[in-house]
């Protein structure tokens, strides 16, 4: 009988695994809780409304339909019993001879997990709609109070300030986005206010934005993110978040939008397994990112903590291994690479040489037309590091018709500085419940 290999994740280590073991003989039952994969790095796009939900999402199930020895599961998986070699899943168990776990990270709310319902984290489509609804009803709230013509402008003003909690690379790119939009996209589409007044907050508890960057490469992020109006608080530490805002440095700042991107969790699959674990949670595996006392477990992607040799695009040698980034390039390699190693093992082959790292570098986008790339060997930051993050981003998305309408998205919004998914479903009334406390404060 052919081996079982189940694997728990669709994001890119499990999407990159399973399409590596696709041909080989064995039966692969992909497990997820989204029936889709979900393009991460462009989530915050359907979030500002430039990109809608199915441009950067496909289902798993049609990516799979050629492939016939790839079972798709939508479901939550709830635990793992390695003795007997099964998957609990929500309704039954399911077995496996070999288990990859890509399952991820979650937002880490440093146990204030209350604040999640107030300040949501862009981690799922769920999220990145909520969020979108969240901006855009802040600028319709404002304008409808703005239009009783009795409302002061602390209240309007409160509801038009948004406050990111993170710098990093999340943060960065929603303040960029959100400037973008409240300063060009919406400038003339309301008549009470004026969106270019919206105040865009950017909180950091550490001493400068985007910590995993060269400084060279965040100061100037941090100067473009000023020019466009982003007020940018470094060494301060948000320590409240409730409906009217955060309290940072003990000062309240009033908000009718707080957004998290403040640090991360893996999922709990190193708690599944009893297995050792970093800080944050992630599994430290093997040098062949099997699970130390478990040579047919594996974990890739965020879920690992992994150190390994690495070489940049030009095949030079770091001088000291390196710890993967919760990026989505080492996910890819380290789910294709344990593929190789399942078939030769099956094909009774030696193992393959520890897992080592292609590492082709970092980029961000600040904004309209600016970017910051950090290739390892050359960095630079600007429109010329844009066009390779506009680039980069539309290749690697799944599927051409994706890639297609994605261009002609982009591009159209490009030259007319609009955007296209800027309505929400339902009516303002029915949500205003919030509204109406951030109003008054
Ligand atoms: C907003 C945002 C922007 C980003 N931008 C970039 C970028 O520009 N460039 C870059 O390289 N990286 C970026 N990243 C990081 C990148 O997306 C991740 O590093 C990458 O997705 C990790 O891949 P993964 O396979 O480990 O996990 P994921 O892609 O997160 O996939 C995990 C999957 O597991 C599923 N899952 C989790 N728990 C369970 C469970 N119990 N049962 C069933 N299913 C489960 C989830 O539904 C999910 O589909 C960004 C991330 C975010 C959130």
């Amino acid at each position: 009988m052919a081996s079982r290999v189940v694997i728990v994740g669709g994001g890119f280590g499990g999407l990159y695994a399973a399409r590596a073991l696709a041909k080989a003989p064995v039966r692969i039952t992909l497990i997820d809780r989204h029936n889709y994969h979900l393009f991460r790095p462009m989530l915050y796009q359907v979030a500002t409304g430039l990109l809608a939900d199915d441009e950067i999402a496909r289902a798993l199930r049609t990516i799979f339909s050629a492939n016939k020895n790839v079972d798709v599961l939508m479901g939550e998986v709830k635990g793992v019993d390695a003795a007997r070699r099964f998957v609990q899943l929500d309704q039954f168990d399911v077995p496996y001879d070999y288990l990859i776990l890509a399952t991820g990270i979650r937002y880490n709310y440093f146990g204030h997990d209350d604040w999640r319902t107030v300040a949501p984290g862009l981690e799922a489509l769920e999220e990145a709609d909520e969020i979108r609804d969240k901006i855009l009803l802040a600028f319709e709230r404002a304008e409808k109070l703005a239009a009783t013509g009795e409302a002061t402008r602390e209240a309007v003003c409160a509801l038009m300030t948004f406050v990111l909690v993170g710098a990093g690379t999340v943060g960065v790119e929603m303040a960029g986005t959100l400037a973008e939009m409240s300063r060009i996209t919406l400038r003339n589409d309301f008549r009470h206010i004026d969106p270019s007044e919206a105040q865009i907050l950017l909180y950091e508890a550490a001493d400068r934005i985007l910590p995993p960057y060269p400084a060279s490469l965040a100061a100037k992020a941090q100067r473009h993110l000023e020019t466009l109006g982003v007020k940018i608080f470094t060494k301060t530490r948000v320590t409240e978040v409730d409906e009217q805002g955060i309290v940072a440095d003990g000062h309240r700042v009033l908000a009718g939008t707080v957004l998290w991107g403040a640090g991360v969790l893996a999922s709990p699959a190193g708690q599944w397994l009893g297995a050792k674990v970093d800080r944050s949670g992630k599994i430290i595996v093997n040098s062949d990112l099997s699970v130390p006392g478990h040579p047919e477990i594996f974990a890739i992607g965020d879920t690992a903590h992994v150190v390994a040799p690495a070489r940049n695009l030009l095949g030079m040698k770091n001088k000291k291994p390196m710890t993967m980034p919760g990026v989505a390039q080492p996910a890819i390699q380290e789910g294709e690479y344990v593929a190789r190693l399942i078939r030769r093992r099956i094909a009774d082959k030696p193992a393959p040489p520890p897992f080592s790292y292609k590492d082709k570098g970092d980029l961000a986008i600040v904004g309209r037309a600016y970017a910051l790339a950090d290739l390892r060997f050359v960095r630079f930051a600007g429109f010329l590091a844009w066009v390779v993050w506009a680039a980069v981003h539309i290749y690697f998305l799944i599927g051409f018709t994706n890639r297609f309408l994605v261009m002609v998205r982009w591009g159209f919004a490009f030259l007319t500085k609009r955007r296209q998914a800027l309505i929400f479903p339902g009516q303002l009334e029915k949500r205003d419940d919030g509204g109406a406390s951030t109003s008054s404060a």
